[in-house]
């Protein structure tokens, strides 16, 4: 099933291309064929009962032995959505007693089904910023450190060596949303941690038409979290898995362009007078720009910046003419968002103080667009005239 088997390692740009392609014998054709069936002959010569809800479809194994060998794991799988990722993963590796201990700045649906969902069914929760918090916060119910790096709105990275040492130590699992930067920026699993999620809706679909998500691990643990996946029901269908299959295909092609015009855009906005501070972890002035340096091979399309006057932003949201104002981020197309009204708004002001989101604060998800256009698009959106 997979044509390239046995001649690795070979590198990101042909992994994304060919790792995982179902051949297709009689017709030899390029691509995956879609395997439409939810039925399938039973008993049959491998004594496996394939049905899309078990995870073991040819085309939901097509993205799971591309993202595992994008993501240098043992395995992974795919699910229908990153939230059936997440959810998947934490509720196979906890029970009600135990205890886990996440990042505070993750993703809104991310904090929202922990404190919604988590909580409700017993488990306790810690909360921290860095390594050094997350070790202050082990006890011996921990089970679970979680992660996002970089984080979002303020790209907010974290030691990823230190917390796989510190989950080794204790014998906790290390996870990591690996979302915003993407397997081409950053390969966790190499530096130790043990579970690595996407929401492959964004960088990796990457032409934001597609909801899926993706947990890599070694197979043992893809393994845990198929068995939990199969009861909670979070598959993805053969259409959508052959959509994502062609989005993966250009991946590093597409995240090469996203560092390149991230940084530019990002140069670009620090030397503009009305921007007061650019949060990009490839500027030199960003808090974690050796970390982010040391242990990302790009620093993605994801910044945000904060306006010198935040009554500038509407303004700024009315004019721009490329860029268009929505939520998510990760496509081929540039998108902002204000994070005071949408992520973080349900946060009192001084909690959005504590946490850095000021109301002149933008996120912008940089796409594939000519750098050129987009400065100009910024030019004049941001002209005083
Ligand atoms: C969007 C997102 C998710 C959730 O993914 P869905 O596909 O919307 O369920 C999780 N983590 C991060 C970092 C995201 O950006």
């Amino acid at each position: 099933m997979n044509q390239i088997e046995g001649i690795h390692p070979l590198r990101p740009s042909t992994l994304c291309l060919h790792a995982g392609t179902y051949l297709d014998k009689p017709t030899g054709g390029a691509c995956s064929p879609v395997f439409t069936s939810t039925a399938y002959a039973f008993p049959n010569p491998a004594n496996q009962n394939i049905y899309p809800r078990y995870f073991n479809t040819p085309n939901q194994q097509v993205i799971a032995s591309k993202l595992a060998a994008l993501e240098k794991g043992e395995a992974a799988v795919v699910f229908g959505s990153g939230m059936a990722a997440i959810s998947t993963l934490l509720l196979a590796h906890l029970k009600p007693g135990d205890h886990a201990i996440f990042q505070n700045d993750l993703y809104g649906g991310t904090v929202q089904f922990i404190t919604q969902e988590l909580t409700r069914l017993g488990m306790e929760v810690s909360w921290g910023a860095n390594a050094a918090d997350f070790a202050a916060a082990v006890r011996p119910e921990t089970r679970v450190i979680y992660v996002e790096s970089p984080s979002n709105p303020l790209l907010h990275c974290v030691d990823l060596v230190a917390v796989a040492a510190l989950g080794e130590r204790h014998r906790v699992l290390t996870v990591i949303d690996n979302t915003f930067a993407t397997p081409i920026n950053q390969n966790p699993l190499t530096l130790g941690m043990d579970a690595v999620i996407h929401s492959a809706t964004k960088y990796l679909n990457g032409h934001s038409d597609v909801n899926a998500g993706i947990v890599v691990a070694s197979a043992e643990i893809v393994r845990r979290v198929t068995a939990s996946a199969v009861n909670f029901g979070g598959m993805l269908g053969a259409h959508a898995c052959a959509q994502l299959e062609r989005g993966l295909k250009t991946l590093a092609l597409r995240v090469q362009r996203h560092n390149e015009n991230g940084l530019a855009l990002a140069q670009f906005l620090q030397a503009h007078p009305a921007v007061a501070r650019v949060n990009y972890p490839g500027l030199p002035t960003h808090p974690d720009h050796a970390l982010a340096a040391r242990q990302m091979h790009g620093f993605g399309g994801m910044l945000s910046f904060e306006l010198r006057q935040p009554g500038q932003v509407d303004r700024l949201l009315t004019r721009l003419r490329i860029v268009m104002p929505a939520l998510s981020l990760g496509g081929v197309e540039s998108l902002v968002c204000v994070p005071s009204r949408t992520s973080h708004r349900t946060l009192s002001p001084a909690e959005r103080q504590r946490a850095g989101i000021s109301d002149g604060l933008v996120r912008v998800s940089v796409g594939i667009e000519d750098e050129a256009d987009l400065r100009e698009d910024f030019t004049q959106a941001l002209a005083t005239d």
